[in-house]
């Protein structure tokens, strides 16, 4: 093509309107992909308080002015289940799904926390001994999933497992679960923003909150706290620049932790001190509003129910 015919067919490209500017520096301003309400570690019982209490922290998410779409519940639904009967199990669900029938209008989906894990010891030959019970009464597909909302991939981990001896519990992500979750991001590929749900964090510096985790001047942190088998999250994570944030509940305690690129979160506790007051050490009972964005970026705003 000549220097003639060139200029020829660019004759013939569409004019631009004036209106619009050819090059553009400033980048695109973000927008929110979604924004859904962080509650967890909520260990309702059937007494007034925790009743109250939690229908008045669904009450206070849904009248918002900018309301959440969805609930994400982050674990420990009911008070415990380790160590309860089979009846004693069965009165804290029923307190959960009175409130939930009576008070919350959002869907809301689910992640395994350690007291929703039926571990009586009388139970273990009961069909529903272990997450069995959770599963079905969250009506959730499985221990672990993944599912797709508006442009973002959740990622919801069960971050609780039984100890080598059998007992309740130690945090880690077993190796079936592993397989699946390398598979899952790799079907997902480098681009669609992911966040990752555990109940027990993969990377919080609440561990360090308590003397008791130092033993002669050496810090001790069990798989209980942070999950054992984080550094293998860790690496695995840093293969995918779109694993944006990681969420988790547990300790009852607020941090962030921006770490090779991920947002880890650790979103305090509905029920604060476990109903006993309101503050579990420096960290007021509340829950979160979580808003995700189209670029990748994540805030959050931890709020005060009562
Ligand atoms: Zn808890």
């Amino acid at each position: 093509m000549n220097r003639r015919t060139l200029l020829k067919s660019a004759a013939l490209l569409p004019l631009v309107p004036a209106s619009q500017p050819l090059l553009t520096t400033a980048p695109a301003a973000r927008k929110r992909s979604v924004r859904f309400a962080y509650i967890g570690d909520t260990h309702i019982t059937p007494d007034t308080k925790p009743m109250e209490s939690i229908a008045k922290c669904f009450h206070h998410a849904q009248n918002q002015a900018d309301k959440p779409s969805f609930v994400l519940h982050g674990g420990d639904v009911i008070m415990d289940a380790l160590k309860q009967d089979r009846d004693g199990v069965q009165k804290q669900w029923d307190a959960w799904h009175t409130v939930m029938k009576a008070d919350n209008s959002l869907p809301i989906e689910y992640c395994i926390g350690n007291h929703d894990v039926w571990g009586f010891e009388g139970a273990k030959s009961d069909p529903m001994y272990g997450k069995k019970w959770a599963v079905d009464l969250m009506k959730i597909s499985g221990r672990y999933r993944s599912f797709d909302k508006n442009g973002w991939h959740f990622i919801i981990l069960d971050s609780v497992q039984p100890k080598p001896d059998g007992m309740w519990y130690t945090g880690n992500i077993d190796p079936e679960q592993l397989d699946w979750l390398k598979q899952d991001l790799a079907k997902t590929g480098t681009k669609t923003p992911v966040l990752v749900m555990s109940h027990i964090p993969i990377f919080s510096p609440t561990a360090f909150f308590s003397e008791q985790n130092n033993k002669d001047g050496n810090w001790t942190i069990s798989g209980g706290l942070v999950l054992s088998n984080t550094p293998e999250l860790l690496k695995l994570f840093y293969q995918y620049p779109n694993v944006k944030t990681a969420l988790s509940g547990h300790m009852h305690l607020l941090d962030r932790v921006d770490y090779n690129g991920v947002t880890y979160l650790c979103n305090g506790a509905v029920s604060g001190n476990w109903w006993k007051s309101d503050t579990y050490q420096q960290t007021k009972a509340g829950y979160a509003l979580i808003d995700l964005y189209d670029d990748g970026t994540v805030e959050r705003t931890y709020l005060q129910y009562a």
